[in-house]
This record gives C-alpha cells, sequence and structure tokens, in this order.
C-alpha cells in the first residue's frame, strides 16, 4: 500500500528545494514523476510553461492546477500517457479539502508527497492543510530558524515592513511580503506594529504655542 505524505514547513524552510530534490532524485531512478502545484501560486508564472522554483535556484516543469479542478481526473488523463509513478504537489496547502481527499484515493495505489504550509498568516490552519493532517499517513516537519534561534513555525505578513493579521487568506498582486518567525517574535512584532497612542495632551500644547508663537 502506498501513502500519502505531507511535509510542513514554515515559509523559506527549504520545502519547495526538497521536493524537487525528492523529484530528482525518483527521476534518476527511471520513474515518472507528476509533479503539480497549485495555480494560485503564480509566482514564477509563465502562461506556457509552469514551473516549481525554489529560493536557492532549482526548478523543474509542472502541471498547475486550479482551485476546482478534480486531481483524480488530472492524474487519470496523465497517467494514460505515460504511467505515473509518483506524485508531488508543491504548496500543497492551496489544496481544496475535496482535492485533497482525491490525493488521498490517488495515494492507494502509488506515493502521493505533498510539500506546503501548516499555518497562514494569521497562525491558522490552511484548508489543504488540514485535511492533509487528518489524511495523511506520515507528517513530517520540514524545520527552519527565527532569526532568534528559536524555531520559526509563523508565516507573517507583512504590509510596508509592519505585520499584519488582517487581510484576505491570499492576496494577488498585492505589495506584501512574508517572514518565517517564532509565535514569540510574531506576537512582538504585531504589537510593534499597532500604531502608537498619540499624547493628545502634548499635540494641543505644541499647536496652542506654535499659534501664539504665529501670533
Ligand atoms: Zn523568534
Amino acid at each position: 500500500m502506498a501513502k500519502l505524505y505531507f511535509k510542513y514547513g514554515a515559509m523559506g524552510s527549504s520545502k519547495t528545494a526538497q521536493a524537487l530534490m525528492t523529484r530528482f532524485n525518483y527521476t534518476q531512478k527511471g520513474y515518472n514523476v507528476l509533479l503539480l502545484k497549485s495555480s494560485v501560486d503564480n509566482r514564477f508564472e509563465t502562461a506556457f510553461n509552469p514551473q516549481v522554483v525554489s529560493r536557492i535556484g532549482l526548478s523543474a516543469d509542472c502541471i498547475k492546477f486550479s482551485s476546482g479542478e478534480n486531481l483524480l481526473n488530472l492524474f487519470t488523463k496523465n497517467n494514460y500517457s505515460k504511467k505515473v509513478d509518483v506524485v508531488i504537489v508543491d504548496e500543497c496547502q492551496f489544496a481544496s479539502k475535496t482535492q485533497v481527499e482525491q490525493l488521498k484515493q490517488i495515494s492507494k495505489d502509488i506515493p502521493v508527497l505533498c510539500y506546503g504550509l501548516l499555518t497562514n498568516f494569521k497562525t491558522e490552519l490552511f484548508e489543504g492543510s488540514k485535511r492533509l493532517i487528518e489524511l495523511a499517513d506520515s507528517i513530517d516537519e520540514v524545520k527552519s530558524v527565527c532569526k532568534c534561534g528559536a524555531k520559526a513555525t509563523v508565516n507573517a505578513r507583512k504590509i510596508n515592513g509592519k505585520v499584519t493579521t488582517s487581510g484576505e487568506e491570499i492576496l494577488i498582486g498585492a505589495e506584501e511580503s512574508y517572514e518565517s518567525m517564532c509565535y514569540w517574535c510574531f506576537t512582538k512584532a504585531l504589537e510593534n506594529s499597532k500604531p502608537k497612542l498619540v499624547d493628545f495632551k502634548a499635540e494641543i500644547k505644541n499647536k496652542h504655542y506654535n499659534y501664539l508663537e504665529r501670533e
């Protein structure tokens, strides 16, 4: 019996590089790998040549799937043209609950390895990751470090350099960036990002003096 694997980690934990190295390993041994990624992740996107690209420079052609796509059908179609030996999914957190259930079905016959984030920028589980925790036969953590030295577990969203917990789960084309941190650095950064309370008394006093000066 094959297995459904879930390998999760924070951003920058080399999940994608590991997915690509695993693919390379299978390919070297003559296995046919079906490499999938969600079309929600549109980084490195070109219309004709979708790729999985890691931050350290590894890349490979892949097939992307949309949010409503039936992965069993996608698999069957590819398996028909050339027998698929293993499925690797990158950014699997963007798969829907139903799509993870379809991956589970595929894993009855061949290994399915899913790489992705566990939680979003609000420290809540992604839909796909939640279902993977429920259904995976094997769950592993790809560890990475916070700037303080502790393990990074939170994928903090930054807008104009400030950590925020507001906004949609997926921002497309927005000017946001992400930083992986431990929970305590995250809560501290969140606190520091809140607007400071204005000392109204001092402000009125200043305005008053300015007014008098101008007089
Ligand atoms: Zn930290």
